[in-house]
C-alpha cells in the first residue's frame, strides 16, 4: 500500500500525558527524567510483543533502553509495525549475530589518535564527546560504547583531542558528536565551542545530534545564543521517518535556523522504517518545509545484531531513483556506504550514464529518456549569414525506450 500522508498536518501522535502541566513537557530536564527506561514503564502504556519484550531485556547488555515521553508519543500503540515504534523498542533480533557483522565495523577505535577522537579523512576529524544520549536508536552504529550497555566505559579526553587539533594544523574541520553533544551543558557545550573557534585552522565546525527529534525542547534560546556567539555552527539531525516531523521538531529546527545554523539532515535507511520512495518522499518533503536539507542518506553498518534492520543495497538505489528528477534537487540526499573496516563513505548512485567516449556521453534521464551530450567539437565552414542551429530539442535525443 503506498504510503499517504496529510500534508497540511504536522504529526501530533497519540496524546499520552495530557494530564501533565505544559511546563513539565516543554522541560529538556523533565522529559529527561522521564524517560521510559525498562518493560514494567513501557508497559504501562503498551503491550509489548513477546519479540519486544525479549529485545527489551537483551537490551541492557547491548544497548540502553531509553525513551523519552515526547517521542514515545509518536508511537502507534496499537501497531507493532510502527516505524517509530521499530527505532527505539527492541526486539529479539538484536541478540541474533551475523558473521559479516562487526563491533566497530568503521574501525573507529583504530582511526583514533586520541581516545574519542576518530581522524580518518586528512582534513576533518570526528570528536566523540559523549557516549550519552536522550534516547537511544536500536540500529545505532557506535552501540558499542554509546549508552555503555557493554561495558565500554568511554572517558572523552577533551583537553588531549583539543590539543592533537591544535597541533595539526590540517584540520580543517570538526564534527562533534557522540553520543549526543547537545546533551552536554550550555557551559561545557559553550567551553568546546569557544576553545575549537580559538584554533585558526579550524574554519568549519558541526554537530551531529538527534536531540532535535528525541527532545526537541532542548533546544532553548540560550542554547540558540551559543550556536549565534560561536557560529557558524552547521548541524546534522537525524529524522528517518515522516511521522518524526512535529510542530514540535519544526518549531525547533526554525529556532536553530534563526540562530544561523544551517540545518542538513541524515537518515539511515532501515528496513520497515523508511524502505519505501513514497515514505521517503514525504519525509524530504517535510524535512524542506522545516529548513532542513536532506544530507545523507546511510546504508546501515554492519553492527552486532543489526541484521533485522539491514535493507538491500538495489532498494536504496530504487528510493534515490524515485526521488531525483521527480522532486526539488534539494530534496535528494546523497546515498551512501559507510566503507566496513573504515574506508569513509562512498556514494552509491542509480546509473544514469550509459557509455562515454570520445565522441559523446550517453545517459538516461530521470524518466528512463536516452540522449547524447556530444564532447567533440566539429566546426561548420559557414557562408554568411550564420544561422544559428537551435540548442537541444528533438535533434538532440538519440532514441526513446
Ligand atoms: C562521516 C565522518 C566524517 C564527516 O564526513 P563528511 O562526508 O564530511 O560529512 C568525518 N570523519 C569521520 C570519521 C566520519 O565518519
Ligand atoms: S542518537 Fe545517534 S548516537 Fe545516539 S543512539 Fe541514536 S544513532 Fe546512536
Amino acid at each position: 500500500m503506498p504510503y499517504t500522508e496529510d500534508r497540511a498536518v504536522w504529526f501530533e501522535g497519540q496524546g499520552l500525558w495530557q494530564h501533565i502541566p505544559a511546563s513539565d513537557w516543554q522541560s529538556w530536564t523533565w522529559q529527561l527524567k522521564n524517560r521510559l527506561t525498562n518493560v514494567a514503564q513501557l508497559e504501562q502504556h503498551m503491550t509489548l510483543t513477546p519479540e519486544e519484550k525479549a529485545g527489551c531485556y537483551f537490551a541492557d547488555k547491548k544497548l540502553s533502553l531509553a525513551i523519552t515521553p515526547y517521542f514515545f508519543n509518536l508511537i502507534d500503540r496499537n501497531d507493532p509495525e510502527c516505524p517509530i515504534r521499530k527505532q527505539v523498542i527492541p526486539r529479539s533480533g538484536e541478540m541474533q549475530i551475523s558473521a559479516e557483522e562487526q563491533l566497530d565495523s568503521l574501525g573507529e577505535d583504530e582511526h583514533s589518535p586520541v581516545p574519542g577522537l576518530v581522524h580518518r579523512y586528512p582534513d576533518r576529524v570526528l570528536f566523540l564527546v559523549t557516549d550519552r544520549c536522550a534516547a537511544y536508536c536500536r540500529y545505532c552504529t557506535r552501540s558499542r560504547l554509546v549508552s555503555n550497555a557493554q561495558d565500554y566505559n568511554f572517558h572523552p579526553e577533551y583537553e588531549q583531542a583539543l590539543r592533537y587539533i591544535e597541533s595539526h594544523p590540517e584540520v580543517r574541520d570538526v564534527l562533534l558528536s557522540g553520543g549526543d553533544p547537545l546533551l552536554l551543558s550550555d557551559k561545557k557545550l559553550e567551553h568546546l565551542l569557544a576553545r575549537l573557534r580559538a584554533i585558526k585552522h579550524v574554519e568549519f565546525i558541526r554537530i551531529g545530534s538527534r536531540i532535535p527529534v528525541f527532545l526537541p525542547q532542548r533546544i532553548t534560546p540560550e542554547l540558540c545564543e551559543i550556536f549565534k556567539k560561536y557560529g557558524p555552527i552547521w548541524m546534522s539531525i537525524h529524522v528517518n521517518h515522516p511521522k518524526e516531523a512535529t510542530q514540535e521538531l519544526k518549531d525547533a529546527c526554525e529556532r536553530l535556523s534563526f540562530a544561523g545554523v544551517p540545518l542538513g539532515n541524515q537518515s539511515v535507511l532501515l528496513k520497515g522504517v523508511n524502505d519505501d520512495a513514497d515514505v521517503m518522499k514525504a519525509l524530504v518533503h517535510r524535512l524542506l518545509r522545516m529548513r532542513v536539507r536532506p544530507y545523507y542518506l546511510y546504508q546501515m553498518d554492519l553492527i552486532t545484531g543489526g541484521a533485522h534492520f539491514k535493507v538491500d543495497v538495489r532498494k536504496g538505489i530504487e528510493i534515490i531513483r524515485a526521488l531525483r528528477g521527480h522532486t526539488t534537487g534539494y530534496a535528494v540526499p546523497q546515498y551512501v556506504i559507510d566503507a566496513p573496516g573504515g574506508g569513509g563513505k562512498v556514494p552509491v548512485n542509480p546509473d544514469y550514464v550509459e557509455k562515454i567516449t570520445d565522441d559523446e556521453v550517453i545517459f538516461r534521464n530521470y524518466e528512463g529518456q536516452r540522449f547524447s551530450y556530444p564532447l567533440k567539437s566539429t566546426p561548420v565552414e559557414v557562408e554568411t549569414p550564420v544561422e544559428l542551429p537551435v540548442a537541444g530539442g528533438e535533434s538532440a535525443r538519440v532514441a526513446s525506450p
